[in-house]
């Protein structure tokens, strides 16, 4: 027989051809592992029923055969489709919708699982049962019917090409297959000691359990040893992480005291709140120590971070270290560069730049060289400066803003530019605290809890489609007062076409129909990088006072002058996004406003969100509200924070196991465990790294 691995291909597979292959690769799955860890979604029992007598009111399932079909005029014409059960009774399927399609397929003859509740009504009836059609050739009957069976996340492409819940059955069940015949070995993972002390199921078992479990205890089990095989790797990661940071710093800290620190502070327009300085002093304090420290600067949108991480990295700066500073968007690279200039009073006595996306080959060169000479000492930049030309002579302290936009690799990247940098993240998502404190014990949180005390508070407001006109009146009354407006259509992955499509015609509708009197601009993530910077240099002049636009503006920018922003589809956003897109108003001496526009209906959690937001102003409260509606899945995805992404481990409901893997893997060290088990482990990429 032929051996297979973890490795191997789902091209493989049966049934897995030219159509197939793509979309399953489109999901992620290319390797049988791929596979075994796409897990259900949830669950059938499709055990048949074994109750001699059957009454009504039962929910059944039952293999049965169809013995004939008619349609049947009454009240409502329905299809009622008469089935002999193997166990003798004769029951009615009774279908009021979809009833010629029912009809096409439920053909005399036909082999069936049915499930439903059952009515006595003239005899047996099931109104609407849950049919599956059994035996296509070949097939055996017990992948669909006849025990616990599993049902798969699955979408319209992929039902299409064949890959619903039955499609997802038969290509699981032939590698599950393949561990039973012995012809697919799956390397165990965890230590021995650990299986044994926890009671856990070997992996091989577990993984099968987890498709086709035996009854609901084995299946527990099973949910159990993955969960806490995902929490373990990531909690040796985490103690992993923290002897990295233990080893020692190369800084020598010679001067606490900025001189340069202290001309851009008597230069500043205004004070220091007491919580940026409270904040300065910690980051301070912390960078005496002898060892490289993380530090997660959380404060609400608006709070002042910059101004904050600017005047710490001058302390590196003047002990001759080098600083990057890193964000999400060119657009919010640039502006911080700008503002970075400003706040030094635009004659940078130190070599600051910016290093951004596609720049003209020489120039790079010469940026780069610049770098790595340590005549740049503070440079300012995207994605662009994890590329492996970009090298410092001495750089100790990266400062990543928006830290949340930022996958864990991509902020291992640039650390590894420097021999053990401090790092510094800021965030105006804040991780709540509570899950805060489980995942990142050894993290230093820094919170800038209030706002400069200019601001004045953003009023919200949830209109529907109804006040949409008066909506446009009030806002032009703002307008004639020159103040400036976003405009913001969500733009989601999956529609993302559709979405760009309805952001332009809805330009188009505001720059010809409502506000043809003002100068109105278009930006989105589409547009190549000089136009979107046209747009929002001119924007920023007040040259163009109403920008329609997408979700490019959600974090950071910073135009004081704007203080109008509409929210189009304001249900489709996440409750997190909501708030930082109403951080881009809200940030000047003017009142603000923040409209959520939505149709006249919205779901049950989008009324939640749509409240919550008019009810409450402060980040810290609702992202608590956020992670109860969406679960940390959602809410931590592998790019928001730096979590992985959990397959099966829940981080809120599994905190017993947390604390379980947490113990199990302290004091171990990657090299404790057999190299070659936890290789295994990393090249099925199922193990990431994170702060
Ligand atoms: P965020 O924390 O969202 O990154 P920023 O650092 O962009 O916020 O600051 C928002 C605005 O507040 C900026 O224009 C900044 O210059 C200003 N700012 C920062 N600190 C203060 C302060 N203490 N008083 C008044 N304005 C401040
Ligand atoms: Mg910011």
């Amino acid at each position: 027989m032929k051996k297979f691995f973890l490795s191997s291909s789902v091209s493989e597979l049966k049934g897995v051809g030219t159509k197939k292959l793509p979309l399953l690769n489109e999901i992620g799955i290319y390797t049988f592992s791929d596979l075994l860890y796409y897990f259900p979604r949830r669950y059938l029992d499709r055990n048949f029923t074994k109750d001699t007598f059957l009454k009504s009111g039962d929910k059944v399932t039952l293999l049965a055969t169809v013995k004939e079909s008619y349609l049947a005029h009454g009240k409502k014409s329905r299809l009622v489709v008469n089935v002999k059960t193997n166990r003798g009774e004769i029951i009615s399927l009774v279908f009021f919708q979809g009833i010629q399609y029912f009809r096409n397929i439920l053909k005399k003859g036909l082999e069936l699982v049915v499930s439903g509740k059952l009515d006595y009504f003239n005899g047996y009836q099931i109104i609407h049962p849950d049919v599956e059609i059994l035996l296509e050739e070949g097939e055996e009957n017990l992948l669909h019917a006849g025990r616990i069976i599993p049902l798969y996340p699955s979408s319209d492409p992929l039902s299409k090409a064949g890959l619903d819940s039955r499609g997802f059955r038969r290509l699981v069940s032939q590698v599950l297959d393949f561990i039973k015949n012995g012809d697919l070995e799956i390397p165990e993972v965890l230590p021995k000691d650990i299986l044994e002390k926890r009671n856990l199921l070997f992996r091989n078992i577990a993984l099968c359990e987890i498709h086709f479990p035996t009854n609901e205890e084995e299946l527990g089990k099973a949910k159990f040893r993955l969960s806490y095989e995902e929490l373990f790797f990531f909690s040796l990661l985490l103690e992993y992480k923290k002897n990295l940071r233990e080893s020692v710093r190369r800084v020598l800290w010679a001067l606490p005291y900025s001189v340069s620190a202290e001309k851009v502070l008597s230069n500043l327009p205004f004070t220091l709140t007491e919580d940026q300085n409270k904040a300065l002093e910690i980051l301070k304090e912390l960078s005496k120590k002898d060892k490289p420290f993380s530090a997660l600067l959380q404060g609400d949108v608006g709070s002042g971070k910059t101004i904050v991480a600017l005047l710490f990295a001058l302390h590196y700066i003047d002990n001759q270290v080098q600083v990057c500073f890193v964000s999400p968007t060119e657009i919010l690279a640039k502006q911080h560069y700008t503002t970075i200039l400003n706040f030094l009073g635009n004659q940078p006595f130190i070599g600051v730049d910016l290093l951004v996306g596609k720049e003209k080959e020489k120039i790079k060169k010469e940026k780069l060289a610049q770098l790595k000479s340590a005549n740049t000492m503070l440079v300012v930049g995207t994605h662009s400066l994890m590329q492996p030309d970009v090298e410092f002579s001495d750089l100790g302290l990266v400062i990543v803003d928006e830290q949340h936009k930022f996958g864990v690799e991509q902020r291992e990247m640039i650390r590894s530019k420097g021999k053990n940098p401090d790092i510094l993240a800021m965030t105006a998502t804040p991780i709540p605290r509570t899950l805060c404190l489980t995942l990142y014990g050894d993290l230093n949180l820094i919170t800038i809890p209030t706002k400069p005390s200019n601001r004045k508070p953003i009023k919200t407001y949830w209109f529907t489609e109804d006040k949409r006109e008066a909506m446009y009146k009030s806002m032009r009354k703002y307008l004639m007062q020159k103040r400036q407006a976003y405009i913001v259509y969500p733009i989601i992955e999956e529609s993302e076409k559709l979405d760009l499509e309805s952001c332009i015609a809805g330009y188009e509708n505001i720059k010809q129909n409502i506000f043809p009197d003002f100068s109105v601009g278009l930006l989105h993530g589409k547009m190549k990088t000089h136009e979107k910077d046209f747009i929002m240099e001119k924007f920023k002049k007040n040259e163009i006072q109403i920008l329609v636009t997408t979700t490019v503006v959600e974090v950071g920018v910073d135009i004081p002058n704007a203080t109008i922003l509409v929210i189009e589809s304001a249900d489709r956003f996440g409750l997190s996004q909501l708030h930082q897109l109403r951080g881009r108003v809200g940030r000047g001496e003017f009142e603000s406003h923040c409209i959520l526009m939505t149709k006249q209906f919205v779901t049950e959690d989008a009324q939640v969100r749509l409240n919550a937001m008019v009810e409450h102003n402060d980040g810290f409260l609702l992202s608590e509200i956020d992670l109860n509606l969406r679960g940390p899945g959602e809410l931590l995805g592998i790019r928001q924070s730096g979590l992985p992404d959990f397959k099966l481990a829940n981080l809120v409901n599994d905190k017993q196991i947390i604390e379980m893997a947490r113990e199990d893997a302290k004091g171990r060290s990657l090299n404790e465990l057999d190299k070659l088990e936890i290789k295994t482990r990393f090249e099925e990429g199922k193990i990431l790294f994170t702060n």
